[in-house]
């Protein structure tokens, strides 16, 4: 039996590709977005009481990693990437049906625009739902996940002087807490895990309207080399 879903609205995001986005929400506080909804969730009545909410979970479509054959196990980067495991004990994104979970922050209601922040959501992804989080029912002191017992831990992240004093006058200019979502996205070290980059290999990804290019001059440090407009 097949069921049909349809979007109840969009998310545009701080995350223009999916590199270098926070594997979780809540990593990158300063990662900013506006969900829009869509008519008829549009005129007010559909979130009237949820400014007395701080948290929201979103339902949301993984548009840009939907497959027509379901996968029974992948290799999530949390266990290196080179090992497999089932993918109901995971939080991959390849998945039956292409749903995705997020608990994010609400910041203000604007009339049919969500604004919201510590996404990790890719711009464009389409909403299925909103649900208000619930923190007595949501939050389990006592629940275990061995796989993903905590956060990763941050990796250092330095500034060439060049690249800090771009992506200050970005920052202004967008009126994006740009310096802080960088550093929050790249201390979660995006790269893959199985990857050794020698200090000369350069990576890149786009936030907002900037591209930032950084490299490894360390195994455990990064260091943001420039923030230029796309
Ligand atoms: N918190 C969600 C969950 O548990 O369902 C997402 C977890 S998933 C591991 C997070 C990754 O999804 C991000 O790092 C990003 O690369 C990817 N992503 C975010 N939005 C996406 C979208 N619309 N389509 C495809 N991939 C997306």
């Amino acid at each position: 039996m097949a069921y049909s879903v349809e979007p109840i609205g969009f998310v545009r995001s701080c995350f223009k590709e999916k590199f270098a986005i926070p594997r979780q929400p809540q990593l990158a506080p300063a990662a900013r977005g506006v969900l829009e909804l869509l008519p008829p969730f549009d005129q007010g009545e559909a979130v009237q009481g949820l400014e007395q909410v701080s948290h929201v979970w979103l339902l949301f479509l993984f548009h840009e990693a939907l497959e027509d054959k379901p996968r029974l196990k992948v290799r999530p980067p949390r266990l290196g990437g080179n090992k497999s495991i089932g993918v109901f004990a995971t939080r991959a994104t390849h998945r039956p049906n292409g749903i995705g979970q997020s608990v994010v922050r609400l910041d203000k209601v604007e009339g049919a625009r969500l604004h919201l922040s510590g996404i990790d959501l890719l711009d464009g992804t389409p909403v299925l739902d909103i649900k208000p989080y619930v923190p007595y029912a949501d939050n389990v002191p006592a629940a275990v996940n061995a796989i993903a017992s905590a956060a990763p831990e941050p990796i250092a992240v330095q500034w060439l002087d060049a690249g800090l004093a771009q992506a200050r006058t970005h920052a202004m200019r967008l009126g994006e807490p740009l310096v802080a979502l960088i550093e929050q996205c790249l201390a979660q070290d995006p790269r893959p895990a199985y990857q050794k980059p020698a200090p000369e290999r350069e990576y890149g990804a786009r936030f907002w309207d900037v591209d930032v290019r950084w490299h490894y001059p360390r195994p455990d440090c990064i260091c943001v080399l420039e923030v230029v407009l796309s």
